[in-house]
């Protein structure tokens, strides 16, 4: 029987970035209260929760004290310590289960994970030298995109090399830390795509329409709905995503990004178990945001219908972009986000906005 946790409910997420901002504003409208565990006092999210625990992701304590107050937690970033939310789990749920965090924090755990369970990826090896990273440059003709296993976001820590001969890496390994990497095949893709998808407790699945995504410096900058891609690939994508969910036994919204290639191949790039900025734009094109249908999952309530209302594009207001509310704000079109951060910094993440067309 899948256990339904009734309005007044409280869920405890873990973080408080924009995802947990946003996550505790939709719990909000269900009825829910939020705990949030975040060690940033004004944290985006401390705006919008009913309580903020203020302490370490691991902290004892506080997992301790955050179970106490919370009926259900989930998280709003990739990298909660996998312990804690193990340690969690012995008391209440933890929605998606710890086991997707595992799955997803390391990028050739994740990797291996997807060609597992049938979902092609870029070809891959592991580097822990540069005597490796000379090998797999040689297998992949010269080309590949160099990462870190774990910790990396935004296309932060990552070396893409071209066309590269002999032992021109040399140093690389160093460069990079002397962390444990990952070389990837480098993808001539012609699109970034993403599949926001979710599943409930009681197994139901969900997908909204696909994303089509552009980065720009690593991060991203505009998410476009409808993607440019055919019927065959979108389904293609979705049911990629529905493989992923059902192999973690998940519950909570995913999104999961892949490469487009010419001929219309898939490849899938990596998995975020959370909400996904690429999602953001439902909030104003679909009648149940992927925050309400993570509050949903999480919570055993039914899953709301994906479908969208508008056409749109998402874009990312990233540093100073931020400045330009007040044109934004006189645009008819455009629902405004901004995640209440104090500081505006280059390259930081300070809200979006959502331009809508009829569909
Ligand atoms: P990631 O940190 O893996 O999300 O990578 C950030 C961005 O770098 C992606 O959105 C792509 O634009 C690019 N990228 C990552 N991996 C590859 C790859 N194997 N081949 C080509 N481009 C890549």
């Amino acid at each position: 029987m899948t256990t339904t946790l009734p309005p007044g409910s409280t869920v405890g997420i873990i973080g408080g970035g924009q995802l947990g901002r946003m996550l505790a504003m939709a719990a909000a409208r269900l009825g829910y209260r939020t705990v949030v565990l975040d060690p940033q006092p004004d944290c985006p999210a401390a705006q919008t929760t009913n309580h903020q625990i203020v302490a370490a992701y691991d902290d004892p304590q506080a997992l301790v004290e955050l179970s106490g107050r919370c009926d259900v937690a989930t998280y709003e970033f990739e990298n909660v310590p996998v312990a804690a939310a193990e340690k969690l789990a012995k008391d209440l749920a933890v929605l998606p289960p710890p086991l997707a965090l595992e799955r997803a924090q390391d990028r050739l755990i994740e990797k291996t994970f997807l060609n597992d369970i049938g979902v092609e990826t870029a070809p891959y090896r592991a580097v822990d030298s540069d005597a490796d990273l000379a090998s797999g440059l040689a297998g992949f003709g010269g080309n590949g995109v160099l990462k870190t296993r774990r910790l990396g976001y935004d296309g932060k820590g990552q070396i893409v090399f071209r066309n590269l001969a002999g032992n021109s890496a040399d140093g690389a390994f160093a460069q990079m830390g002397n962390v444990p990497l990952i070389l990837e095949g480098l993808i001539p893709f012609v699109m970034e795509i993403s599949v926001i998808a979710a599943r409930g407790r009681d197994g139901s699945m969900a997908a909204f329409d696909i994303v089509q995504n552009v980065h720009r410096d690593g991060i991203l900058a505009t998410s476009t709905v409808p993607a440019a891609v055919s019927e065959t690939v979108a389904e293609a994508a979705k049911s990629a995503a529905f493989r992923v969910l059902e192999a973690l036994d998940y519950a909570g919204v995913i999104g999961v990004e892949f490469f487009v290639l010419e001929d219309g191949g898939l490849l899938a790039n990596e998995f975020a178990p959370r909400v996904h900025n690429s999602g953001h734009w439902t909030e104003a094109a679909c009648a149940v945001s992927q925050f309400d249908q993570h509050v949903r999952a999480v919570c055993g309530l039914p899953l709301g219908d994906a479908a969208r209302h508008s056409d749109c594009v998402m874009e990312n207001l990233i540093g100073g972009d931020v400045d330009r509310m007040p044109e934004i704000l006189g645009q008819s079109n455009a629902v405004l986000h901004l995640y209440g951060k104090m500081e505006t910094r280059p390259g930081r993440k300070m809200g979006h906005v959502t331009r809508l067309s009829p569909r």
